[in-house]
Parts: C-alpha cells; structure tokens; sequence
C-alpha cells in the first residue's frame, strides 16, 4: 500500500468510526426520548381516564344491582345513554358530560364477560368488545380514529363484580404528532450522520497531517541515506577489488559490501514501492513464463543446497495480469528464495499456479522448518527475523517479504502465509487476472 492511499485509508477508517460511534449515540438518545415520551404520555392519559371513570363508578355504585344490567334508575340519570342495536341520539343536555364526549372521550358498559351492554352518546359497537378484558389498549374506531382505551372494574355492594366501565380518549393527534416526528428523525439523522461523517473526515485529516508530515520524513530520510550510501559503498567496491589485500580478506570484504549493496538497493525499492512514486512501466505480465523463469534461476540453488524444487502449472490456461514484470518476478524470488533457504536437505519446494474467480494463485509450499505462530503477524515487517541467528546463517537482510508484500499490495494483490513448525510453509499470492488465453 503506497502512503497515500495507507493515510487515506486510515482517514476514512476514522471518520467512519467517529460517524459510527456519534450517530449511534444519536440514535440510542433519541430512541430512548422517544420510549420516555410515549410512556409519559400513556401514563397521563391513562391517569385521567382513571379518574374520570371513578366519578362515574361512585355514581354508579347506588343504583346497580344485578351483574350486567343496568338499572332503569341508572338509565334515567345517564342522558345519552345508547343500547346496542340502537340507534343512537346525540345528548341534549348541555352538560359537563356531552362536553367531553365531544372532546373525543368514549364511555361505554361492558358485561362481566366482556361483551358490550350500552354506550354514552356514541355508537357501543364503534370498538369490537372487549373479551380479553384488556386493561389499557390502543385501538381504532371505526373511522380509523386511534383511541386509547381503559378499562375499570364496577363492584356492586355485596362486592360482587357488576361488569365494567371502558372509557377511552382519542390519541389520534398525539398519534400524528409522533409519525412526523418519526418523519423528522428519519430525514434528520442520515443528514446528521453525514455532516457528522465530514466533521470527522475533517477532523482525521487534522489530526494526521502531523503524522503524515513525520512519516514522509522517515522514509525521505531512508530514501537519501540510501541514496548516498551508494556512491562511497561502490567506491569501496573497486577499492576492495582493486588492491592487493590477502584473498581470504578480500573475499569476505566482498561478501559484506555485497550484502550492503542489496540492503541499499532494497531500501530504494521499498521506499519507491510505499511512496507510489515508482515509475509506471507497466504491461501484461505472462504468469506461466513467469513462474518458470523462477524456477529455473533458483535451480542451481535449490541442487546445492539438495532441495527438490518443482513447479505444477494445473491450467489449460496462460494467466496474463498487469503489472511491472521485474517487481513480480522479484516478489517471487524472494519468496521461492526464501523457501530454498529455510528448508533443510532433502525437503521439497513446489510452485503451484492455478486460477480462480479471474485471480490467479501463486502458491510456494516447502517441507521446511516453518515459522512458529508467534512471528507470523510480523514477519512482513521491514528487518524482522524469527530467529536472528538462523537468518544471519542464510545471509537474509529480513527486507525481502516486506519488498514481497509492498508489490503485491502495489499490483492490487494478497499475500498470506500458513505455517507449522518443522513442518513446512506455504505462501499464497493472490493477483487479479486481466486475461487468460487457451495453451
Ligand atoms: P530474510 O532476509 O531474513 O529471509 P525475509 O523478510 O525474507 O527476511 O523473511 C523474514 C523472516 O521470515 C525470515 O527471517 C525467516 O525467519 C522467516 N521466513 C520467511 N520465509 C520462510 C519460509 N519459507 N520458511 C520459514 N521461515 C521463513
């Protein structure tokens, strides 16, 4: 991944999760303001239904006598009173009661079962009876009105339950009320997300400029220091070349300025690879022609070292993709190098190539000695051995899968690993095919 678009990610990534974290406060808030409201409300309305009902259920009281039955005393001194099957008179009287009922309160006798006796100044059908005895309910008249319902229990004198008194109010305003608040929450919460969302982008970058700026500077700093080691260390290249040092000094002079001419020259590459600064000489790469050209120059290493390097080309198929040729074939140098390395005489190396899903797989399996799990999450880290002493031996910087990876991620690719102890390793290349052409 080059700088740009590792910071970029890490910026969206916060803003992200800054929008994530605000917007669901934002919404437990006002889900919880919303519950609280709808209680709240419920509870009032509840409350004053229960009150107007008692005043009635006192009244009540004295005159009714048998369950389910209402008194003619009682009926005398309910004006409006409505039977089923009835057919329904406004009241006349200007009193308190007609008052309400236009006001959206209902009233009406239910029997001890439920079932519907009469109602006042309303139609006692205008809500299914209630044979469930359903204490406080929200339900629709028969104009599609919500009202909340309650139901209060009628005793007579012996204590014997007489039947009940259902008042209910209509909620329907109430109701209309939540639906365009839901309406306001629901417009309002993805437009808070995304000024929320820019907010934090806004605020990442902020935050990472200083980041950036000190990041830039370390690499630019590798980069030159690279750079100017590489005049002084070719000089003392010829020099040790050059002159009449013993033989035994002179080669290992030339072993150690060797490995310092790969170190500097890895380091260029990484540093170009992660700045996105690399040229773009890019073609269609053949990744039969490829993998074969590794095979064949690791070969003289793998006989010297008694390792059986093989290569398994399952396709019918050349796999083309697009890329810079020399990065690719360095990455799997590195790797099949890396395989050769950390296998002991007599194990095996394969190279596999196959395709799936328009991805062709390299696959590099070894019979070698593995790498415990412990250093698997970091040895794509720049100079990061698993064991310091074992690398030292095979004269490995620990840069070459850090260039592994840094390609790959560069060609738009995955590269993982599967180890186990003493028992080998494979690494997987994953790379997006660009076309496949019959062999
Ligand atoms: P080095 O130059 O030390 O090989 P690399 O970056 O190529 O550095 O690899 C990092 C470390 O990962 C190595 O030191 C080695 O311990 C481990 N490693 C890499 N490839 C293999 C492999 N095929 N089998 C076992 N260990 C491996």
């Amino acid at each position: 991944m080059t700088n740009n678009s590792l910071f970029h990610h890490s910026r969206l990534k916060l803003a992200l999760a800054y929008a994530g974290v605000m917007g669901s406060t934002l919404l437990l808030c006002g889900y919880i303001a919303h519950i609280v409201m709808v209680k709240a409300f419920t509870r009032t309305v509840d409350r004053e239904l229960q009150i107007f009902g008692k005043v009635f259920e006192v009244k009540l009281q004295q005159d009714l006598k048998t369950p389910g039955e209402l008194s003619i005393n009682t009926q005398k001194s309910l004006p409006g009173l409505c039977f089923q099957k009835q057919v329904c008179l406004p009241i006349k009287s200007e009193s308190e009661l007609s008052d309400l009922l236009t006001q959206g309160y209902y009233l009406r006798f239910l029997k001890p079962s439920g079932e519907v006796i009469a109602a006042i100044g309303n139609n006692p059908d205008e809500f299914p009876s209630n044979v469930y005895l359903n204490h406080s309910y929200d339900i629709r008249n028969r104009q599609g009105e919500l009202y909340h319902l309650h139901l209060i229990p009628i005793k007579i004198k012996n204590g014997q339950l007489w039947g009940y008194l259902e008042v209910g109010r209509s909620i329907q305003k109430l109701n209309d009320y939540m639906n365009s608040l839901h309406l306001l929450l629901g417009l309002g919460i993805p437009f808070s997300m995304i000024m929320i969302g820019g907010t934090g982008w806004w605020l990442a970058g902020l935050a990472m400029q200083p980041i950036e700026k000190s990041y830039q500077q370390l690499q630019q700093f590798t980069a030159d220091a690279a750079h100017e080691l590489r005049t002084p260390i070719a000089s003392l290249q010829t020099i040790v070349e050059t002159n009449s040092i013993p033989q035994a000094t002179q080669q290992s002079l030339q072993r150690q300025v060797t490995r310092l001419v790969t170190l500097i020259q890895d380091l260029l590459l990484l540093s170009k690879l992660e700045s996105g600064t690399q040229a773009a000489k890019w073609q269609q790469i053949c990744l039969n022609d490829l993998v074969t050209d590794v095979e064949e120059e690791l070969m003289p290493m793998a006989m010297e070292k008694a390792v059986t390097l093989s290569i398994n080309v399952a396709e019918e198929n050349y796999c083309y993709i697009q890329g810079n040729e020399s990065q690719i074939y360095r990455m799997l140098l590195n790797l099949v190098s890396n395989a050769i390395k950390y296998t002991a005489a007599g194990g095996q190396v394969q190279i596999n190539l196959t395709t799936k899903d328009k991805q062709g797989i390299i696959t590099i399996k070894d019979t070698g000695m593995g790498i415990p799990v412990a250093d698997i999450p970091h040895i794509f880290e720049r100079f990061y051995r698993v064991n310091a002493d074992r690398s030292r031996n095979t004269g490995g910087s620990g840069l070459g899968l850090a260039i592994a990876l840094a390609i790959t991620q560069t060609h738009k690719g995955k590269l993982e690993v599967q180890s186990q102890i003493d028992q080998g390793s494979t690494f997987t290349v994953t790379l997006p095919l660009v076309a496949t052409l019959n062999k």
